[in-house]
C-alpha cells in the first residue's frame, strides 16, 4: 500500500458486519475465561490483552497504522511526545549510562536531556550536527548507548544529515533515535536512511487538528541487540520472570521491553478515546503535509522579500542552508513551519505577532490552523543564551507555523501585520 491507503486502511480490517471505523474500546479490563488463561497471558503478555495501562485495541490499530507508515516492525503510542522521547531513551540507558543528541532539538527534549535525565544519572552529551564525522564521533565514551537527533529540528528547521548520524552511531554499535515529528512518515522516512527508533510528539501534524497531546516510538527491528552492550535486553529481567527479550521477541525486544517493563511501571498509556481521535487526524494526513508544504512554500518566498525580515529558515527554499539536505530527505517538501528572523529583534518580532489579526499566537506548532510562537520568551524561556544560540534560537525569531486556510487570507493577515511595523 502507498501512503495515503495506508493512513485509511492500515492498522484495522473490519471482517465480515464489523464495525467500518475501529471502534473506542473504553474499558480498562479484559475478561478470561479461567485462571489459568489469565497465568498464561502473564507468562507471554503478546497473547491477549491484560489492562489498558499498557494495551488497549483502539490505541494498538493506531499503533499498527504509524508502524506501517514508518516501515517499522511495531510501534508503542504514549500519552505525550515527551513520554515517547524519555521512554525511547530509558528503554536502554540507566543510571552511569550516556548517550549523545544533536544540540539542534525540540526545548522541552533539551531540559528532560539535559536536566531530568541528569537527575537520573542518564548524562547527554551534546553535539553540534554539522561537525564532521571525526568531530562527532569524538563524543561517543565507553558507556554510550544511543545517538538522538531530529529530521527537522524545532524550530531551527536544521534538515539532519541521517545517513551521516546512522553511520556514527553504528561504527559505535548504538542505535539512532529520530524524532520525526515535524516531517511526519509522509515527508521523510528515517529509518529508510538508517535510523533504529524513531519517535514523534502526536500532537503535531499527526494529530493535526489540535485536538489532544500523543506521542509514539516506532522500532525498525533493525538494531542487532547482541552486537552491542544493552544488558537490559540482552540479559534476564528480574521484573519479568527473568524474560531475555532478545531470546524470547527477536527484532521485537526493544519494543516489547518498552511496553512489558516501562510502561507496565510508569503507565503513560493514552487513553482510548485520545487514539479514536488520533486516528481521524491519520487519515487525512498524506493529504494535509502535501498542502502544509504548498502553503508555506509560498509563505517562504513571500517573507524572504520583505523588508522588515534579515533572515527565513525553510529549507523548500532555494539558497537556504539545508536545502541540498533537504532535497535528499525532504523530497516532497518542507512541512509547514517557517523561522522569520526580524532585523528589529525582539521588539518587532513580538509586534508582528501582536499585530496579526487572523493567524493564532499559542503554543502550539503544525496546527490546522496558522499559528505563531515567539520562541524565546515561550518553549525555550528555560534555556541559557548558549542553550538558546546551540537550539539556533534567536530573540527576533519568530516560529510561523502555516496552516490550512486559503494561502491568500495568511498572506492578507501577514501584510497587514507588517505594515504596521
Ligand atoms: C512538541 C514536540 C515534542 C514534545 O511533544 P509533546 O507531545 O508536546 O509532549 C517533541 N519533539 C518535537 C520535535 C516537538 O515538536
Amino acid at each position: 500500500m502507498k501512503d495515503e491507503t495506508k493512513c485509511l486502511r492500515a492498522g484495522y480490517t473490519p471482517k465480515n458486519t464489523e464495525p467500518g471505523v475501529m471502534p473506542i474500546y473504553q474499558s480498562t479490563t479484559y475478561v478470561f475465561d479461567s485462571t489459568t488463561d489469565v497465568g498464561d497471558v502473564f507468562d507471554d503478555p503478546t497473547k491477549a490483552l491484560i489492562y489498558s495501562r499498557f494495551a488497549n485495541p483502539t490505541v494498538m490499530a493506531v499503533e499498527d497504522k504509524i508502524a506501517a507508515l514508518e516501515g517499522g516492525i511495531g510501534a508503542m503510542c504514549t500519552s505525550s511526545g515527551q513520554a515517547a522521547s524519555l521512554l525511547s531513551i530509558l528503554n536502554i540507558c540507566k543510571a552511569g549510562d550516556s548517550f549523545v543528541s544533536t544540540s539542534t532539538i525540540y526545548g522541552g527534549t533539551v531540559n528532560l536531556f539535559a536536566f531530568t535525565l541528569k537527575k537520573l544519572g542518564i548524562e547527554c552529551i551534546f553535539v553540534d550536527a554539522n561537525a564532521s564525522e571525526e568531530e562527532i564521533s569524538a563524543a561517543f565514551k565507553p558507556n554510550t548507548k544511543a545517538m538522538f537527533g531530529e529530521t527537522i529540528a524545532n524550530p531551527a528547521l536544521a534538515v539532519l544529515d541521517i545517513e551521516k548520524m546512522a553511520r556514527i552511531a553504528h561504527a559505535h554499535h548504538v542505535p539512532l533515535i529520530i524524532d520525526n515529528t515535524f516531517a511526519t512518515p509522509i515527508l521523510c522516512k528515517p529509518i529508510e536512511f538508517g535510523a533504529d527508533i524513531v519517535v514523534h510528539s502526536t500532537t503535531k501534524y499527526m494529530d493535526g487538528h489540535a485536538l489532544q497531546v500523543g506521542g509514539v516510538i516506532v522500532d525498525s527491528g533493525n538494531f542487532d541487540w547482541e552486537s552491542g552492550d544493552f544488558p537490559e535486553l540482552t540479559e534476564p529481567d528480574e521484573s519479568y520472570h527473568g524474560i531475555i527479550y532478545t531470546k524470547q521477541y527477536g527484532k521485537m525486544a526493544y519494543i516489547l521491553k518498552a511496553r512489558m517493563q516501562l510502561m507496565r511501571d510508569f503507565g503513560c498509556y493514552p487513553a482510548a478515546h485520545s487514539a479514536f481521535l488520533l486516528n481521524i487526524g491519520l487519515e487525512t494526513l498524506a493529504l494535509r503535509m502535501e498542502r502544509y508544504c504548498a502553503n508555506a512554500l509560498t509563505m517562504a518566498k513571500f517573507f524572504s522579500e520583505c523588508d522588515a525580515i534579515e533572515k527565513v529558515s525553510y529549507s523548500g527554499l532555494e539558497g537556504d542552508e539545508y536545502h541540498e539536505l533537504a532535497k535528499k530527505y525532504l523530497p516532497k517538501g518542507s512541512c509547514g513551519v517557517i523561522s522569520l528572523f526580524f532585523k528589529g529583534g525582539k521588539e518587532a518580532a513580538v509586534k508582528f505577532m501582536d499585530g496579526l489579526k487572523m493567524c493564532s499566537n499559542e503554543v502550539h506548532v503544525a496546527d490546522i490552523r496558522t499559528c505563531v510562537l515567539h520562541p524565546a520568551s515561550a518553549t525555550h524561556r528555560q534555556l541559557t543564551d548558549e542553550q538558546l544560540l546551540a537550539a539556533g534560537v534567536h530573540p527576533g525569531m519568530v516560529r510561523f507555523s502555516v496552516g490550512l486556510e486559503n494561502v491568500e487570507d495568511i498572506l492578507a493577515d501577514v501584510k497587514q501585520s507588517l505594515a504596521n511595523l
